[in-house]
């Protein structure tokens, strides 16, 4: 996919409602999106600045304490990727993926399974491992990772129970990237949404979240995404009124050379808090 994708043609989902989001999904490109977010430049491994970097490193520092540990981990809107997972997987005994989309999750299986065609998620590996002091074991880091994973459910956060009709749980850590703003049309939705996988958590369990501040839309492909902008006092609120201690919160601002056209985010946050 090619930046072209930011064409006026391009289809554009104005958001209402619950249904007109899950509207704008039934057209989401998982390589387009995988493309745009996760390829050079956002991907530049070379610079410490650039965003993928400092995800990596942000959901590194919470696990390299020991505290965010124990038997499941859950992954809510995993989207096409398993970056966010990878640091997890040294300190979890199984790991469940979810997604509200199945050409998401087939995405997933591909990696999982070694597909030739899957996306290649070498240089996180590496990128990880290295932080860990690792550099040389990323292929084992991968193997175990992939034994790691136990599953690739459906799950959609407007549920009451989001893993709906399977039910898991309560696991001890949720990790969930850039998506309840990205699936919600308003506050009070993505309020609620908060809530529903706030039941998935034991308490005590920590909750690592990474989303975009200030974003309107996102391409994935030949539609444009609606997204909740959200700023850093109503995230911070947010999750405290869901019932958390807010442990670590640190913001990122997108310099302009990563602001290329595929979305209008402002930054990235990420928290990592404690369910009381
Ligand atoms: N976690 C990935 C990442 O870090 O790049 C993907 C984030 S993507 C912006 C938002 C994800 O939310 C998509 O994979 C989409 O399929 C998923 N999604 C859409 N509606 C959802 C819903 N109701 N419940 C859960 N996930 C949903």
């Amino acid at each position: 996919p090619s930046l072209s994708d930011n064409s006026p043609s391009a289809n554009c989902v104005k958001m209402s409602s619950v249904a007109e989001v899950k509207q704008g999904y039934e057209l989401f490109d998982p390589r387009a999106y995988l493309q745009n977010n996760y390829t050079h430049p956002r991907a530049n491994f070379e610079s410490e600045d650039c965003v993928v970097p400092w995800k990596l490193r942000c959901l590194a520092s919470s696990f390299s304490t020991g505290e965010v540990r124990g038997r499941t981990l859950l992954d809510i809107g995993s989207g096409p990727t398993i970056y966010q997972v990878i640091s997890a997987c040294e300190h979890f005994e199984e790991i469940i993926l979810s997604d509200y989309l199945e050409v998401n999750r087939q995405e997933l299986s591909k990696w999982l399974h070694g597909e030739p065609d899957a996306f290649d998620w070498s240089p996180y590996l590496k990128y990880v491992c290295n932080l860990e002091g690792n550099s040389e074991r990323w292929l084992e880091k991968a193997e175990r990772l992939r034994q790691k994973v136990k599953g690739v459910w459906r799950c959609d956060v407007q549920q009451p129970n989001p893993l709906h009709p399977a039910s898991l749980g309560p696991v001890d850590a949720i990790t969930t990237t850039f998506c309840l703003e990205a699936v919600s049309a308003d506050k009070r939705s993505l309020e609620s949404a908060l809530a529903n996988v706030t039941t998935l958590l034991v308490p005590g369990g920590f909750l690592l979240m990474i989303g975009a501040l200030d974003e309107s839309y996102y391409l994935a492909g030949q539609v444009r995404i609606p997204v909740l902008p959200v700023d850093e006092e109503y995230v911070k609120q947010a999750v405290t009124g869901a019932g958390y201690r807010i442990r670590v919160f640190q913001t990122y601002i997108m310099p302009a050379g990563l602001k290329i056209g595929v979305d209008d985010v402002r930054g990235v946050f990420y928290l990592q808090a404690q369910k009381l």
